[in-house]
C-alpha cells in the first residue's frame, strides 16, 4: 500500500481520494476549502494544513485542480512542492489542463529528480464516485507501469497515450469531439421537433441509423427522452457548460500550436461561449439543446 498525498478535493478529487482510502492506502489530503478536507477525514484520510506538509512523507502525490495556472503554481511557484517532496516521489496530475503546461511542469519536476505523469480523466462525478473513471496517461513507460495499479483503485480503463502531455492532448481531442456531437445531435433533434416529429421516436430512428452516437444513445439532450440524464433533470448535475468551454479553449490552443484545422471545434467553442454568456455556465453541457431551441430564429 502506498503513502499518498492528495491535493484538490473538489467534485472529482474528493471521491477519487475516498476510493484510495477504501483501497487501503494511507492518504494525506489538502484543499483550500476546509469542508472538503473535513469530509475526507470523516472517510478515513489524514489532514495536513498545507500542501507542503501533505507531501512531506508521500511516495506519490496526486493533484486534481481546476486549471493549468493552479497546477503550475502548486508545484513550481513560490515555495512550490518541488522544494518539499521526498527524492524520487512520483507526481500524478489528473487535472484537465493545457498540454504545454503539463509538459513544462513535468519537465521541471523530472529535472529535479521526480517522476511525472499527466493523467486527466473522463467519466465525470458519477465515475469518480463509482471508481470507474477512464484515465488517459502521458508519461514514460516505466512510470505508467508503476502508477497503473494505483489508478485502478479510482478507475476502470487506464490508457497510456504517449509521453508527458499526451494524456492532455488525447483528453481534449475527445472532449472537442463530444462538444461537436452534442451540438450536432441537439440541432438534428430540434429540426425534427420543428417539423412535427416526436423527439423520442426520432431518437429511436437515428439510434438504428447512421446518426447514432454516444450523446444520442446515453446522454440525450432533449428532456424526457431518457430518464436519469441531466436533460430530464432541468440540466442539473453532469458536466458543466463552463468546464466544456474551458476544454474547448484548451482544444483551440492545441489546434493553433499544432497548426491543425478544426472548424467544427471552433464553431462548438463559439456556441458554448454564447451559451455560457447567456447565464448557462453552471448547467450541464447538454443544455446547448436550449440554445438551438425552436424560437431562436423567430
Ligand atoms: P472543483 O472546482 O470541484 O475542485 C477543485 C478543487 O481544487 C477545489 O476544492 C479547490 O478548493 C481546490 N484547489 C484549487 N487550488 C488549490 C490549491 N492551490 N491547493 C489546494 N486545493 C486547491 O473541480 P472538479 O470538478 O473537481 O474538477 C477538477 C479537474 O477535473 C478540472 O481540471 C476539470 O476540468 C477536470 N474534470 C472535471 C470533471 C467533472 O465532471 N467535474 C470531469 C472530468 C475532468
Amino acid at each position: 500500500m502506498s503513502s499518498i498525498a492528495f491535493i484538490g478535493l473538489g467534485n472529482m478529487g474528493g471521491p477519487m481520494a475516498a476510493n484510495l482510502v477504501k483501497a487501503g492506502h494511507s492518504v494525506v489530503v489538502f484543499d483550500l476549502v476546509q469542508d472538503n478536507v473535513d469530509s475526507l477525514v470523516a472517510q478515513g484520510a489524514s489532514a495536513a494544513d498545507s500542501a507542503s506538509k501533505a507531501v512531506a512523507e508521500a511516495e506519490v502525490v496526486i493533484s486534481m485542480l481546476p486549471a493549468g495556472k493552479h497546477v503550475e503554481s502548486l508545484y513550481c511557484g513560490e515555495n512550490g512542492l518541488v522544494q518539499h517532496m521526498l527524492p524520487g516521489t512520483t507526481v500524478i496530475d489528473s487535472s484537465t489542463i493545457d498540454a504545454d503546461t503539463a509538459k513544462r511542469v513535468g519537465g521541471k519536476l523530472e529535472s529535479a529528480g521526480f517522476k511525472f505523469v499527466d493523467a486527466p480523466v473522463s467519466g465525470g462525478v458519477a465515475g469518480a464516485a463509482a471508481g470507474t473513471l477512464t484515465f488517459i496517461v502521458g508519461g514514460a513507460e516505466d512510470t505508467f507501469a508503476s502508477v497503473k495499479p494505483l489508478l485502478e483503485a479510482m478507475g476502470k480503463n487506464i490508457f497510456h497515450a504517449g509521453d508527458v502531455g499526451a494524456g492532455q492532448v488525447a483528453k481534449i481531442c475527445n472532449n472537442m469531439l463530444l462538444a461537436i456531437l452534442m451540438t450536432g445531435t441537439s440541432e438534428a433533434l430540434q429540426m425534427g421537433i420543428n417539423n412535427g416529429l416526436d423527439p423520442k421516436v426520432l431518437s429511436d430512428i437515428m439510434l438504428q441509423s447512421s446518426g447514432r452516437n454516444w450523446t444520442l444513445e446515453l446522454y440525450n439532450p432533449c428532456p424526457d427522452v431518457l430518464p436519469q440524464v441531466p436533460s430530464s433533470n432541468n440540466y442539473n448535475g453532469g458536466f458543466m457548460v463552463d468546464l466544456m468551454k474551458k476544454d474547448l479553449g484548451l482544444a483551440m490552443e492545441a489546434a493553433n500550436s499544432s497548426k491543425s484545422m478544426t472548424p467544427m471545434g471552433a464553431l462548438a467553442q463559439n456556441l458554448y461561449g454564447i451559451h455560457s454568456a447567456q447565464g448557462n455556465g453552471k448547467k450541464d453541457f447538454s443544455s446547448i439543446f436550449e440554445l438551438l431551441a425552436a424560437n431562436n430564429l423567430n
